[in-house]
């Protein structure tokens, strides 16, 4: 019934850099977990090795039971919003956001339908026909998440996706971000820095340091010990 399963994983980049060692970690369907830590812990590696965009260098990674390991980013039931939105500037809000369905071969009347729903759940119906370089911040970070959103992934990787916007945009994303967390019922991996960011939004808190995980908590234990 686990989600996603780490089992001792490990990553040493070829220059002999140890960037995570004996990674444990079982989060169950439906959580949202934040990687809490320093720059240079080891967060966007233990994120990269779970979307598949870095091999692990030992151990084990499971989603949904089945061992991924050796499967391809786009074989991985994950979807990933980074920091920089890596938008396509001369499509449409809307095809930007269609453009995963669309490179998944699916039929115009599935994809617009899907698109559809989420335009709407982001509040985006608006902008729909907009190009997004003249957008906000805030918007372009909605439809990062749109696109991530629509091809309904089992797992959501974030990494520090709103380290960009400033602190009154910040809050209102991230409220966001976790009433759609609950509506959908998806598990949210959330790397961060900022420890405000990991309470307000976590059910459960990887501390992280040198590339190893010093605590596992919920955000009311994160300072006490039981
Ligand atoms: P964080 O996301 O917590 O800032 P990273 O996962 O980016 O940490 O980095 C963990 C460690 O691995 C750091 O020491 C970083 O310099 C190193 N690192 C990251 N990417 C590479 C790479 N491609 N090659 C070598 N070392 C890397
Ligand atoms: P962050 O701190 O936000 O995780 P960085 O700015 O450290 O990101 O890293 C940006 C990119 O550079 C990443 O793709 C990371 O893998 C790479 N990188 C980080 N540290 C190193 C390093 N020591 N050697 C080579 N690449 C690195």
């Amino acid at each position: 019934s686990h989600d996603l399963e780490l089992i001792q994983v490990g990553k040493t980049y070829d220059d002999g850099t140890v960037a995570v060692a004996g990674f444990d970690l079982a989060v169950s369907r439906g959580e949202f977990i934040a990687f809490l830590g320093p720059s240079g812990c080891g967060k966007t590696t233990t994120l990269r090795m779970i979307a598949g965009f870095e091999a692990i260098s030992s151990g084990t990674i499971r989603i949904r039971g089945r061992v991924v390991n050796d499967l391809p980013p786009e074989r991985r039931p994950t979807s990933t919003i980074f920091q920089s939105y890596a938008l396509f500037p001369h499509m449409t809000v809307r095809r930007n956001i269609g453009y995963g369905l669309e490179v998944k071969g699916l039929a115009k009347a599935d994809r617009e339908a899907k698109v559809d729903r989420i335009l709407a759940a982001l509040g985006l119906e608006d902008i729909a026909e907009r190009r997004p370089d003249r957008l906000s911040g805030g918007q372009r970070q909605r439809i990062a998440l749109a696109r991530g959103l629509v091809v309904e992934p089992d797992i959501l990787l974030l990494d520090e996706p709103l380290g960009a916007l400033d602190a009154n945009l910040r809050r209102a994303i991230q409220n966001e971000l976790r009433l759609l967390q609950r509506t959908l019922g998806i598990t949210f991996v959330f790397v961060t820095h900022a420890q405000s960011e990991a309470l307000s939004l976590s059910d459960r808190i990887v501390v992280m340091n040198q590339g190893r995980v010093e605590q596992i908590s919920p955000p009311r234990e994160l300072y006490t010990r039981p």
